[in-house]
């Protein structure tokens, strides 16, 4: 009798069974062109919270508890989980060392539940403060730099400032110091204007250092295509995203869940492979918090626990792109997956093929649908073209497999 039921227990339970966890069947994430692969090489994303600011008496600190962690795990199928630990404000880290102690106990529990976990120095002016990040963020790759669960999130949302002249070098010089330490877990850059304008980092990159990636943040209820817009052209300039935050209501914190705005949000993180964390797991009085006034801080919440954003957001997180969290790691039958990198392209283009099918017919088509490349996939899982014979301009590498076409939006500089 007790086994009938445990059959009927969903993907999650029959995954803990087995002992695999989200960290187990992915490992160390790495970034290949402009996308985050796990160490299959196959293009993954993770869903899950981020906790609030870590600042003392703020409220929000009360939610940095090991039993929070394991029930976003087990309730909401959580794979990622930020901890935003607060700095030059009032009650962070800058004046009150034990927000560290907090953020501790998160990435603790986050490695022991196999989940990843976002170390986040929560900042508007990090460049202010880059001596103390520089020490936090080496105590933390010592610590924490060699398990595959930790990311480091160098700068949460710089203002309005210049990204060559002042958020470049802070970036810089604190990835020098980790990556003395840490030679591979993922590094996260802030962008200017709030984490908006990737598209200016993408012009001026990070160069010289591996698994950097960018932070982009919106607010469904304030930011819409032209911010997706941005998106595609940093993309398309080569660099690879994380959706570090991000809220259903307005970019204010506040304001009413837009449910419509978030679903296309939604349909483009998932096609694109982003990695994303909801702002905030917490209680306070506004509209992006997933948690009612009192919850409790050990969860077992409800639904009645939960806000308008909370239900929504746990929603999206348990059925992350359709159901993928709980086979991260597992290739789904027949899907194509794919990475191509360089991109835009150098003299060899890279192609990983990932999927369980045998045959896949491959073709590189310029603007004019002219096909310059084509090749049939025979049981191989990497390719590697000479394209240095095309001329400057767009092109689209397709993937079809008789089921479903896949494509690429590749640049020739
Ligand atoms: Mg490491």
């Amino acid at each position: 009798m007790k086994k009938i039921k445990l059959l009927f227990l969903g993907g999650i339970l029959s995954n803990f069974l087995i002992g695999q966890t989200p960290v187990s069947l992915n490992g160390s994430l790495s970034v290949q062109g402009n996308q985050i692969v796990n160490k299959n090489n196959t293009v993954v994303s993770f869903a899950g919270p981020s906790l609030f600011w870590s600042n003392t008496w703020w409220g929000g600190e009360d939610y940095y508890t090991k039993e929070v962690v394991s029930w976003v795990k087990s309730d909401w199928n959580a794979t990622i989980i930020r901890a935003s630990m607060g700095v030059e404000a009032n009650g962070g880290y800058i004046s009150d060392t034990t927000n560290k102690a907090r953020v501790k106990v998160v990435v603790d529990e986050a490695i022991n539940q196999g989940m990843y976990v976002i170390i986040d120095w929560h900042s508007h002016h990090a460049e202010d403060y880059k001596t103390q990040a520089i020490e936090f963020f080496k105590e933390m790759a010592n610590t924490y730099g060699d398990y595959d669960n930790v990311i480091y999130e160098i700068y949460n949302e710089p203002l309005q400032i210049s990204w060559s002249n002042v958020i470049k070098p802070y970036a810089e010089d604190v990835i020098e110091a980790i990556r003395e330490i840490d030679s591979d877990n993922l590094i996260i850059v802030g962008t200017p204007t709030w984490s908006q304008d990737v598209d200016v980092a993408s012009n001026d990159p990070i160069t010289g250092y591996d698994n950097i990636a960018y932070t982009l943040h919106f607010y469904a209820g304030t930011h819409t295509q032209n911010l997706r817009d941005k998106a595609i052209t940093a993309l398309n300039n080569g660099i690879a995203l994380m959706v570090t935050e991000w809220g259903a209501v307005n970019a204010n914190g506040d304001g009413a869940v837009d449910e419509t705005e978030t679903n296309l949000w939604m349909d483009f993180l998932c096609d694109n492979n982003l990695t994303h964390c909801n702002w905030a797991l917490n209680d306070k009085n506004e509209g992006a918090s997933a948690l009612v006034q009192g919850a409790s801080t050990t969860g077992g919440w409800s639904q009645s626990d939960l806000t308008t954003s909370g239900n929504l957001v746990k929603d999206i997180v348990v059925n992350w792109c359709g159901g993928l969290a709980t086979n991260q790691g597992e290739i789904q039958n027949n899907a194509i997956n794919i990475v191509a990198y360089p991109n835009p392209l150098q003299e060899n283009l890279t192609i990983n093929l990932n999927s369980n099918n045998d045959s896949e017919t491959l073709t590189i088509t310029d603007t004019f649908g002219r096909v310059v490349w084509k090749h049939e996939k025979k049981n191989q899982s990497q390719l590697q073209i000479n394209t240095s014979y095309l001329q400057a301009g767009t092109y689209f590498l397709e993937v079809a497999n008789g089921i479903e076409i896949r494509t690429i939006k590749l640049i020739k500089k």
